[in-house]
């Protein structure tokens, strides 16, 4: 027998229904990428937001089409993300850090149709555009006063575009699983894979990461999402902090310092959320300049480990709450959080840290569990680890365009992290089976270095692996097999590379060893030369 409550779709416009109607006077300000701030109230957003809806339309956009973005966090890459899912197309954000290769197959391969830009990425776009096969149109985010020269074809400036429409028009209406947002990620091997989120999914997660123990916005919050919308909706802030009623401060282009440290103060933040080499770049402002934190409650730190001083700094010196966030591009993204729980409460300080510190329990509507190589599942003691298994409504199940199954039985994604879990439902995560680095925020394949190191003259084999860095979190790291007699060094490795790979690809260090590790069927063995390598400095 079926329940009598109502089908009412779970489509992410209902958020910006609800925070216009019920609050309306809050604020969303934006350091625009012209420069000066603006602020304008969630009521406003909503329209503009139709405003977009009713243009693309009028543009002939039809539901499932890719509509992509490559834009900072501002107002009005919040407008077009709305304005794009609530006729029922996909919003692809694409990340502009990517290089020039791996973007133009996203695109190719998204089969985009539009491309929102910021004036900041004009430059990469111009010099791809004509390999873009599906892009029709290119709407520059800035009104004409700023519109420069382009070269790009039938390019428009957003604001003359978005004036030709009102707002005078209705979302759309659909099943809560068509799809909504369409984001690549890197952080597997081979080709970028597309994760194609779904009405029903980010509605959810928007509510799974807003739990109390989560992020648990409220609506006297004044969020400012430093993590981009590009990485996985901006760690859901997108959904959750409008759906809240929260006040968003969009931090456009300033990534720095001194740019953040200026809208924590001005807005008077109360939650932020970003990798731990942004959060180093503010403390190194702070302690600088001698400044406080007064305003901001508490920040969320994820997409890499936060460092233990790190913790300890915002929480001791600053009295900020650190929230550490695991997950993944595959998971909307939020996984788990460490933050504290009753029984963990009563701690001692030290004992509390160490908690916190680790990637932490999952909130309702996240499962997760340990394995060991057979699928066998392993005790929960805090010490034994295996490869990490999530599943849940707002995890993948398939990647976009692509045949195979992604999932084991019943229904389980395997993370490619390894990880112990603690009898309190603590995860750690201990190493990475996935053959890919995490510098800065951003996944550097360790086997596209390989493969392009090992074309070099002198060079026999070549493995790389992520070496731990005080700013990057992880930086790569070359170590070579000369041929027989060949004395290749170190400068004539770099400067075959130069030009090769992306510059931030570039090893940081290269070492010569006599031979490189093997597992029994050939594959290199990281973890053997992960803990060879284990205390290395740069
Ligand atoms: P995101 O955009 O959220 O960083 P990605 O899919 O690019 O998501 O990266 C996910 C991966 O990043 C995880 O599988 C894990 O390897 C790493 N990661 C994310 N958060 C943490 C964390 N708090 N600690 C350690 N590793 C992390």
């Amino acid at each position: 027998m079926l329940g009598l409550m109502q089908d009412f779709p779970l489509l992410v416009h209902t958020i910006l229904d609800h925070s216009a109607a019920n609050h309306g006077e809050r604020e969303l300000v934006t350091r625009s990428v012209e420069g000066p701030i603006k602020r304008y109230t969630l009521a406003e957003l909503r329209l503009r937001a139709l405003r977009v809806a009713k243009a693309l339309d009028k543009e002939g956009v039809v539901m499932g089409d890719r509509i992509a973005t490559m834009a900072w966090n501002t107002d009005r890459h919040m407008e077009v993300w709305y304005g794009i899912m609530g006729i029922g197309a996909i919003c692809h954000t694409i990340n502009p850090r990517l290089f020039a290769e791996q973007l133009v197959y996203i695109f190719n391969h998204a089969e985009d149709k539009i491309l929102f830009v910021d004036l900041t990425f004009l430059p990469i776009v111009e010099a791809l555009a004509d390999k873009l096969s599906s892009v029709k149109k290119y709407i520059i985010l800035t009104d004409s006063d700023h519109l420069p020269a382009t070269s790009l074809p039938n390019a428009v400036a957003y604001e003359s575009w978005l004036a030709s429409v009102d707002a005078d028009f209705a979302w759309a209406s659909f099943d809560e699983n068509t799809a909504a947002g369409l984001c690549y990620t890197s952080g597997t091997t081979g080709d970028p894979k597309g994760v194609l989120y779904s009405h029903r999914s980010n509605v959810l997660h928007g509510l799974l990461s807003n739990q109390p123990d989560v992020f648990g916005l409220k609506s006297n919050d004044v969020v400012l999402p430093i993590v981009p919308m590009f990485h996985a909706n901006a760690w859901a802030l997108a959904f959750a902090a409008p759906a809240a009623g929260a006040c968003m401060v969009m931090p456009g282009a300033g990534m720095d310092g001194k740019s953040i440290y200026e809208l924590l103060q001005s807005e008077k933040i109360t939650m932020s959320a970003a990798v731990p080499t942004v959060w180093l770049g503010l403390l190194e402002y702070l302690q600088e300049n001698n400044l406080d934190l007064p305003y901001l409650k508490r920040v969320a730190i994820g997409g890499a480990a936060c460092p233990r001083v790190m913790m300890e700094t915002l929480e001791n010196d600053f009295a900020v709450e650190v929230i550490h966030a695991w997950g993944m591009t595959e998971m909307s993204p939020i996984g788990t959080t460490g933050k504290l729980k009753f029984s963990s409460a009563q701690l001692p300080p030290a004992d509390r840290i160490n908690l916190k510190l680790k990637q932490g329990r999952t909130p309702y509507l996240v499962e997760m569990k340990i394995v060991d190589d057979e699928g066998n599942e392993l005790p929960h003691d805090g010490a034994t680890s295996g490869h990490l298994l999530v599943r849940g409504p707002c995890v993948s199940r398939a990647y976009f365009k692509h045949d195979g199954n992604i999932l084991e039985k019943d229904n389980w994604f395997d993370t490619g992290d390894i990880a112990n879990i603690d009898e309190l439902g603590y995860m750690q995560i201990t190493d990475r089976d996935k053959d890919v680095i995490k510098s800065g925020g951003e996944w550097i394949s360790s086997i596209e270095i390989e493969n392009t190191a090992i074309g070099c003259e002198g060079i026999a084999e070549a493995a790389v692996i992520g070496i731990a860095h005080p700013k990057w979190t992880e930086r790569p790291l070359l170590i070579v097999v000369r041929k027989t007699g060949s004395t290749v060094s170190t400068e004539e490795i770099l400067t075959y590379l130069n030009g090769k790979i992306a510059n931030w690809w570039m090893p940081e260090a290269i070492e010569f060893v006599d031979e490189i590790p093997h597992t029994a069927t050939g594959k290199i063995r990281k973890t053997k030369l992960r803990e060879t390598f284990g205390g290395y400095k740069f």
